[in-house]
């Protein structure tokens, strides 16, 4: 890397950070440890804050607030928990500038991206202040004679929820707002590289929840991660990451037989038909293969094209893709794709780029790191991608999109399922009968057709096979975050 450098003002004050301590009974508290790690600018290296390395002797203090706070959280009435989600929600709304700017500051985003993901995390407040109040189940029933049946829906208790880096703040929310919703309370370790939005959502909304229903512990995957995957009193664990690390949780959670929530990676493929509208390919995957700078686990990554229309389709991609403004998000609200999240993750997208080329895939755009300071690669396009490969296989989790062909709807069907992700995927085309029939045959929690990352909080996010399995958003995570208690009564005489 070399160093251009642009210089301009950062994006949030210090004095507009939250505390950087693990927040635990409704206050900011020191860790019990003294361990700390670095938590850094990607657009520059710099570091901005010392965050604690929580340990199990935190996790435990953190753990013994939610379950006590759980007795009286876990009996309140939906519509108190409503109440509750709502004023979150104005707050979030309220504080929506400074939110966005803070996770622009620590993860790298595009302000753009950052203020998406601030609008996100109001609406899954809303969201789920209204499926509080619904969450009901049938009506009881006698199905046996003189005994009458009811079924009633119980949160779980306390919940360990670990959120990855790339969305800091919306993927807390997708946990936090349907946890409490469902009347559970909750312990919430960040990302170590990305801690700052939590905290400082749990600062802003300190005063609307009762102490210990949100706690957060601050650390390391292998410690407070571990820590919360094997403690007796969790009675989940809920996990959005990739897919090593969500093996390492469902392992220790197996000890205590807890139950297991994964979100984990995704690969997805964007199945092309030579029907399809060329143009509004290109312009879809601009966007839905490089949001967040390709760093999100539904990105429209492996283009799968009928061979009849791929040098077509690679002209028209490479000149929608190489009109992406890159910089760092201070620079302004043009700004479309930042840099990598850290040092680390930049160099291993620059090991899957090395790899491919040396495999036989060609960049037709980009291909490498940018030449400028900070953690950016340049926005890439590699076509001669052979099916099997590391690059068609693997998740790259950067700004990077690659070209595979196929000759028959069977084949392409086959190849779109052959990686062992499961999360998202897209088909493009105008006949109307295989709009229906394609999307049906292929083994991924999502399916679009004729668009690509359109997600709404009303329905449900999750994957298939090695994405994992639960659903994060609509009626089916307050589902996955409760459980169903039969109670019988005998009444006969
Ligand atoms: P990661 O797996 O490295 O980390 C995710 C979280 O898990 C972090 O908080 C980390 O500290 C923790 N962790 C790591 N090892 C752990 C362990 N042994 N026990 C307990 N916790 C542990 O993932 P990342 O690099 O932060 O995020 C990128 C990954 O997340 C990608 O694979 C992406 O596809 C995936 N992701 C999935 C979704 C989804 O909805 N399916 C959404 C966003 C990101």
């Amino acid at each position: 890397m070399s160093s251009t450098r642009v210089d301009v003002a950062p994006l949030v004050a210090e004095q507009e950070f939250p505390p950087v301590k693990h927040f635990i009974n409704g206050e900011f508290v020191e860790s019990v440890g003294e361990s700390f790690s670095e938590v850094v600018n990607p657009a520059n290296g710099e570091v901005i804050a010392r965050v604690p390395r929580g340990s199990v002797a935190d996790v435990d203090v953190a753990v013994d607030a939610a379950h006590e706070a759980f007795a009286t959280w876990g009996a309140v009435t939906p519509k108190e928990r409503s109440e509750a989600m709502l004023a979150i929600a104005q707050i979030v709304e309220e504080n929506a500038d400074l939110l966005a700017r803070l996770e622009a500051h620590n993860a790298g985003k595009p302000l753009e991206v950052a203020r998406d993901d601030v609008d996100g995390t109001v609406d899954i407040f809303r969201f789920s202040a209204g499926a509080a109040r619904s969450f009901t189940e049938a009506g009881a029933g006698d199905f046996v004679e003189d005994h009458t049946s009811f079924i009633v829906r119980e949160p779980l208790g306390v919940i360990g929820a670990i959120v990855p880096w790339n969305y800091p703040l919306l993927m807390g929310a997708w946990k936090i707002a349907p946890i409490l919703a469902a009347g559970n309370t909750l312990v919430l370790k960040p990302a170590e590289q990305t801690p700052l939005s939590v905290l400082k959502l749990a600062e802003l909304i300190a005063g609307v929840l009762p102490r210990g229903v949100f706690n957060v512990v601050t650390g390391l995957g292998r410690e407070v991660g571990e820590a919360l995957s094997h403690h007796e009193k969790i009675a989940m664990v809920a996990m959005t990451g990739s897919v090593g690390s969500g093996r390492a949780v469902a392992s220790a959670a197996s000890d205590s037989l807890k139950r297991v929530h994964l979100e984990l990676g995704g690969k997805a493929p964007v199945v092309v038909f030579k029907d399809a509208d060329l143009d509004a390919v290109a312009e879809g995957i601009r966007e839905a293969g490089f949001w967040n700078s390709g760093q999100e686990c539904g990105a429209g990554t492996r283009i799968l094209v009928d061979k009849e229309v791929e040098t077509e389709l690679v002209e028209k991609l490479v000149a929608q893709i190489e009109t992406l403004r890159v910089g760092d998000p201070s620079e302004g609200d043009h700004i479309e794709q930042g840099p990598l999240v850290s040092k680390q993750h930049f160099e291993r997208v620059q090991g899957f780029l090395e790899r491919a080329q040396q495999e036989g895939a060609v960049a037709v755009l980009g291909g490498k790191a940018a030449d400028r300071e900070g953690f950016f690669i340049e926005p890439t396009v590699l076509t001669n991608v052979l099916p099997g490969t590391e690059a068609a296989q693997e998740e790259i989790f950067g700004p990077v999109i690659t070209v595979e062909t196929f000759e028959s709807e069977d084949e392409a069907i086959r190849r779109a399922n052959e990686t062992p992700y499961g999360l998202s995927a897209s088909v493009w085309t105008t006949d109307a009968a295989r709009s229906i029939d394609v999307p049906r045959k292929i083994d991924a929690g999502t399916v679009w057709v004729n668009s690509h990352l359109v997600l709404a909080n009303e329905v449900p996010w999750g994957g298939f096979k090695g994405s994992g399995y639960g659903r994060d958003l609509s009626i089916y995570a307050l589902q996955d975050y409760s459980r169903t208690k039969h109670i019988q009564i005998n009444h006969g005489r």
